[in-house]
């Protein structure tokens, strides 16, 4: 099976409600999708969105670093090269991992297609059902406890609040999250960068004096301070996780090195796609340090795959925030893997089982 041309589509899907971060708001998904196609007359699917803040992709630069500089050294390639074909993705430039994530998805739905098994199978196989968090937006505090209320009575058993705005308030939003869903849901914050060292170990502190419980804190302080990270870490008792402060292996492999954090967020737009993923998961269980696997804002296609490899390093992943296709007004995609609330499900299809994307818009050269 031989790679013969890479071609893009864009795929918009609503949003059910605005999605709110400390570092942006967004109201509906734009998200650039791959296909490789190959002389078997199979195609392999990938998709990626723009997330200029966090990795610095933009549609325009992941299609122009697929077209320009990976697209030529695939095609041609066997799809049965994979370890071969990954590592000529990750060495067609520096960055841009969401280019690279959305083209290494379609290598592997490929390859699963080419052995004719599902994707978590090829990687070692596990139990094919998994159970996600949901996103709650930062906003007005009446309206992130409805939301949260509204979510528990949807059956989501974990809410990941996003904080990160101003400190006071934000102690506020999580005491009131609390009081309403206690003993009903665990609660995750992420303060997506907004807050600086003193003030994460000042809020964490005082949640923790207070008897909230939570089940960790993400990205408390800006991506490039791991000091401040490990200043976080060693002062509060909730586990801090690793967000936008690590891409790849190697950046894992200083965190650990640091302990700057207990948890490591795994997202395929940061690692540039499956293959260093692995990598990631592989290096935090021979530290014993626990994974979540995460997305940014995506469809059922890239979170397919995220949802395949969490099933074959369940035993490392042990924490999974891929709500994208629920916060999703519709699902654009027909295929393998079954987004119903918080209870994902894999079938047996081959690869990542997508077998109709609806509304995909060509992008013409
Ligand atoms: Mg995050």
């Amino acid at each position: 099976m031989k790679i013969t041309d890479i071609r893009f589509g864009m795929l918009r899907v609503p949003l059910k409600t605005p999605f709110k971060t400390a570092l942006r708001t967004v109201d509906t998904v734009e998200d650039i999708v791959v296909m490789v196609h190959t002389d078997s007359g199979r195609i392999g699917y990938g998709e990626a969105p723009a997330t200029a803040v966090i990795t610095g992709d933009t549609h325009g630069s992941i299609v122009d670093a697929i077209r320009h500089y990976i697209a030529p050294r695939l095609i041609g390639q066997d799809i049965g090269d994979l370890n071969r074909l990954t590592r000529l993705v990750q060495t067609s430039m520096e960055k841009n991992t969401s280019a690279k994530a959305a083209v290494e998805i379609a290598i592997y739905d490929l390859w699963g297609q080419l052995y004719d098994a599902p994707l978590y199978k090829l990687l070692g196989g596990g139990d094919p059902a998994i159970t996600t968090d949901i996103t709650i937006s930062v906003d007005y505090i009446d309206k992130m406890v409805a939301d949260s209320v509204a979510a528990v009575e949807r059956g989501f058993e974990s809410l990941k609040i996003k904080v990160g705005k101003d400190i006071g308030v934000d102690i506020e939003r999580v005491r009131a999250i609390y009081a309403a869903v206690e003993g009903r849901a665990l609660l995750r914050l992420d303060a997506n960068q907004g807050w600086t060292a003193k003030q994460a170990v000042y809020a964490l502190q005082t949640l923790e004096e207070a008897g909230i419980k939570l089940e960790l804190i993400e990205q408390p302080v800006k991506a490039r301070d791991l000091d401040g990270m490990r200043y976080v870490t060693e002062r509060v008792h909730t586990p801090v996780m690793a967000d936008e402060s690590v891409f790849g292996p190697l950046e894992v492999a200083e965190l650990i090195r640091l302990r700057a954090a207990d948890i490591i967020n795994i997202k395929l737009m940061k690692t540039g796609g499956i293959s260093n993923a692995i990598r990631i998961a592989d290096l935090a269980a021979m530290h014993g340090i626990e994974c979540m696997i995460g997305c940014m804002l995506e469809t059922s296609i890239s979170v397919a795959a995220a949802v395949h490899l969490a099933v074959a390093r369940a035993d490392v992943i042990t924490k999974v925030d891929l709500d994208g296709p629920s916060l999703c007004q519709f699902n654009p995609v027909v295929g393998g893997v079954i987004f119903n609330e918080s209870e994902i499900s894999v079938t047996d299809a081959p690869g990542l089982g997508i077998r109709e994307i609806r509304g995909l818009e060509e992008i013409k050269d």
